[in-house]
This record gives structure tokens, sequence and C-alpha cells, in this order.
């Protein structure tokens, strides 16, 4: 790259995959420029959205960010969401076509923000049937769900459906002492619902087993710990008997859940809440009461389930669950499906022809993240080339697993591609003529008077002194605001 013709670059989303390809990307090749959209006011993505409250310490990965973002060649333009509209009345849109004409190369890092659904009777209809990612971003004060105001007084009971670590988070929300809550930055609606909860039981329901479930030993053993929280005892008939063969994470998971079930200390009887993981279940039903008072109840009542078993063994780790016909009812009130986040195309790709893999809910890409066709030529390696500057990153990039470590590595490959294209001259967008980046999208799509609406780097930093002077008021690190509008009030 030359000071004339520097690498443009649009990075389309600011959580983890965006700013970790950029830090790279703008550390290896000098010069490069990147304009970074986000369709909220604040940046950071499930850092902020997705991750507990209660995991202070995760949210650590924001100093590097905030390092990237101080560089004169990095600019962020909040508040303007990319090819699809934006879901808030107050933020802006821009054709993805526009960005093609103004970049050299556009990064795909949006994340996945739909999850997967279970498909099964009620579960659209019925009050307290809710998603994990709604509660989540509702305890983190995500403006799209706000509103969501989850009902907790109802009954004691609670099921979440799902066993990967999303699901544990849901239920430390539901039982951990709120006190402790109060110290963080979860959302001020949050801790009020929380406070007035009745909820004391919550099951964590699982289609397999211990030794195919996808929660890691942190998680697990932060619940196990949780005071005046008692775990119930897990079916011990589906943990290996010779657990010192087992490789060493699932070995010490599976020791955490053998101790946890013979502990005494903290029988179920002795404490105010308590929780289990309940194995081999598959949801098939949520229910309403059905007492003659309340003949069409809508509230949830029950889920029910059937009990699977595992083939070929309960120890084999890719072990899959075939229905055994017996049903087993969970009484509850509340339930939370947890089957996984889901990434979609944007609406505006079919127009522009960005292979989508619908079954993976991925963006087609070589694994390296460079956005290629769905099908390979037969017996030959498809050429990148086919889609010149066009890359990805991240959750829409590899499907919604994984950490933010993970994240990082995975961002940090496709900005390896990105340099090793650059360094051999494969083509870019834009290749033969300068371009302008942000100041030639603007001038093409923003009316008058919305320039004031775009949130810059500098706009983010007030909003986040304003959201830390209020926590200071109440004695937290942050009170966020949980509104696009209030976020947009701080800015005049
Ligand atoms: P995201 O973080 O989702 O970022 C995508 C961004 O793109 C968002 O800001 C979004 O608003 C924006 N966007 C979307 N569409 C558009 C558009 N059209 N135009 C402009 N912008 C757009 N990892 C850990 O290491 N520790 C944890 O404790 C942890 N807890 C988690 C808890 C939950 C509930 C979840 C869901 C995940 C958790 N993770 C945790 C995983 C971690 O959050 C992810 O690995 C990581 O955030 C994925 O990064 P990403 O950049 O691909 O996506």
């Amino acid at each position: 790259t030359s000071p004339e013709h520097p690498l443009r670059v649009a990075v389309i989303g600011s959580g983890p995959a965006g700013f970790y390809t950029t830090y790279k990307l703008m550390a290896k090749i000098q010069g490069t420029k990147v304009d970074m959209y986000e369709s909220l006011p604040v940046p950071f993505g499930l850092v902020r959205f997705g991750v507990a409250p209660d995991h202070p310490e995760v949210k650590n990965c924001q100093e590097k960010f905030e390092e990237v973002a101080s560089s004169p060649d990095f600019r962020f333009i909040g508040n303007v969401s990319v090819g699809t509209k934006s879901d808030h009345p107050d933020g802006l849109t821009v054709p993805l076509a526009s960005l093609f004409r103004h970049y050299n190369a556009i990064i795909f890092a949006y994340g996945a923000a739909q999850d997967r659904k279970l498909g099964i009777p009620g579960e659209d209809q019925l009050k307290g049937v809710y998603s994990a990612r709604e509660f989540v971003g509702w305890y983190n004060g995500l403006p799209q769900h706000a509103n969501l105001n989850p009902d907790l007084t109802q009954g004691e009971e609670a099921v979440v459906i799902g066993q990967g670590n999303v699901a544990l988070d849901v239920a430390r929300m539901l039982l951990e002492d709120v006190d402790v809550l109060r110290k963080t930055d979860i959302a001020a609606h949050a801790l009020e619902t929380l406070s007035q909860s009745r909820v004391k039981r919550v099951h964590v329901v699982g289609r397999r087993g211990p030794m195919q479930a996808a929660f890691t030993i942190k998680e697990v053993r932060e619940l196990m710990k949780l005071s005046n929280v008692s775990f119930h005892p897990v079916d011990t008939s589906l943990l290996p008997p010779d657990l010192k063969s087992l490789p060493r994470a699932p070995r010490r998971l599976m020791e955490m859940l053998a101790k946890g079930t013979t502990a005494i200390s903290q029988s179920p009887s002795e404490t105010a809440k308590s929780w289990s993981l309940d194995f081999c279940l598959t949801p098939k039903a949520f229910s309403p009461s059905s007492s003659s008072s309340t003949p069409t109840s809508t509230q949830l009542a029950s889920t029910t389930f059937e009990r699977t078993t595992l083939s070929p063994s309960p120890f084999d780790p890719n072990a899959y669950a075939l229905p055994t016909g017996e049903t087993l009812t969970l009484p509850s009130s509340i339930a939370f499906r947890s089957i996984g986040y889901k990434s979609t195309p944007l609406p505006e790709f079919s127009d522009i022809n960005i292979p989508f893999d619908e079954r993976r809910g991925i963006i087609s890409n070589d694994g390296r993240g460079r956005v290629q066709h769905e099908e390979r030529t037969r017996g030959a390696e498809m050429s990148h080339g086919s889609f010149p500057g066009l890359y990805c990153a991240g959750w829409v990039k590899t499907g919604p697993t994984g950490v933010i470590a993970s994240t990082m590595e995975n961002a940090f490959a496709t900005a390896d591609a990105i340099i090793e294209d650059w360094v051999s001259r494969t083509p870019f967008l834009n290749a033969d003529r300068n371009v302008h980046g942000w100041e030639g999208v603007k001038s093409e799509v923003l009316k008058s008077g919305d320039d004031k609406r775009v949130v810059d780097w500098q706009g983010w930093r007030r909003i986040d002194e304003a959201e830390r002077d209020r926590g200071r008021e109440t004695g937290r690190s942050r009170e966020k605001f949980t509104r696009t509008g209030e976020m947009l009030n701080v800015l005049g």
C-alpha cells in the first residue's frame, strides 16, 4: 500500500471478530484504513451484550479494542446497519452495494443474531417460553430486548433446554444472589425483575449425557459454588466407571460432577435454591395449565420430554440420542430454549449474490475467511478469485461456537488470508482506482441531517463516560443505557 492508495477496508460488525481482524491487518499492512460499521450506537457485540455481567474479567479484551480504535487509520461508524434495515428506529441503514463502490475489501463480521428453535408445540404461543438469546440480551441491556420483561413471579421452577455455557449463564442469573449482581453492569431493569423472582429450582436439560454436553468445567464449577444454592445428584450411570482413562478435560469435568453429586454439605433441602443437570431428555411440547378455572390459559405450566438412550454407549463423546417412547413432564411456569445461536444472510445478499451456506448458517468461505461459492468444481479447488475483496470472520464464518479466544484465532486467520492476497497481488475491489471509504458512502446515501445520528468513536466515549457516571451514583461499575434514544441523547 502507498499513502496515495492505501488499502481501504470496510468491516461490518464491531464484536471481537471485527476488532481482531482489524488489529492484525493494521499491524501488518501499513497505512491500511479501516471503517468499522456497527448497527448499534455502541461497540463490542457480544462482549457487551452476551458475556454475563458477573464475568467482568472476560471483558478485558475491550482494552485491546480501545487500542485498535485509537489509531488515526481507524474509524467507527456506529448506529449504521449495512445491508439490512436497522432494527431500531433511531438507526441508519446503508446498502452493501455502496460499500462495494468505495472500498477495496469488505469483511463480514456481523456475528449470529438469531437463535435456533425447537419446533415443538407451544413454543411460540405460550407466555413463559423464552429464548435464552433474548433473555441474555435483556439482562445485558440490549435495546432490542429491553421490553422482554420476563415474568419470574409465576412459580418456583424454571426449565432451561440446552446444556451449553449459555444455558448455564441463564441458570446462574436465575440463581445468583441479587446483591452479587448489583455490583455488576447488569441492566437496571433486570436487577429489579430478578430481585422479585420466585424461581428457586432450575433444571438444565439436555438430549444427551454428561460425556456429550457442551458446557465447560469453569461454568459448572461457578454454579456449584454459588452460596445457598445446592446441586441435585446426576445420574451416575452416565458417568464412565473408569474416569482415570479419560483425557484431562473430560476427566476433570466428570470428576466434578461425581463429586458434586455426592457432596452432602449442601443438600437441596437445606438451601433456598437448587439446580440440576437433567440428561437424556428430548423436549416434545410446552403445555398450558388445563385447570377448569382457566380453560384457555396461555401461561406455560409444564414441559413434556421423551427419555432417550445413548448409542453406542453413554460414555462415547459422539454418542447420539435414541427415543425410548417413555415421557417425563417437568412442571414450570418459565422455560428457556438455549440450543444455539444462528447467523443469517443479510437480506440484501440475494441481490448481490454473496453465497450463504443455509445448512451450516455461515457465509460460504474457504475456511480461512475468503468468501467463495458453495459448490467446488468437481475435483478441483475453487479459485477464491471469484469474489475479490470479500472476506468473513468470527461467528458468521465458523458458526456460533467457541469463545473470544477462538474467535480471535479465526479472525487472525482471516487477516492472514487478506495479507497473503494483498502481497500476492490478488485482485481486490476497485483495484484500478482510488476509493474514499466512508466519505464516498456518506455522500452517496446519507440525507441531510442523517450525519448527526452517526456515532463516531468520540461519540461512543461520551456514551461510555455517561454510563460510568450513572454507575458511580449507584455504586456500580456502569449503568448501561438500554434504549438507543438514550444513548443518542448523550450526544445532544
Ligand atoms: P458478535 O460479538 O456478535 O459481533 C457482531 C457485531 O456485528 C454486533 O455488534 C452486531 O450488532 C453487529 N452487526 C450485526 N449485523 C450488522 C449489520 N448488518 N451492520 C452492522 N453491524 C452489524 N466468550 C468468552 O470467551 N467468555 C464468555 O464468558 C462468553 N460468554 C458468552 C455468553 C453468551 C450468551 C454468548 C452468546 C457468547 C459468549 N461468548 C463468550 C462467546 C463470544 O461472545 C463470541 O465468541 C464472540 O462475541 C463472537 O464474536 P463476533 O465478532 O463473531 O460476533
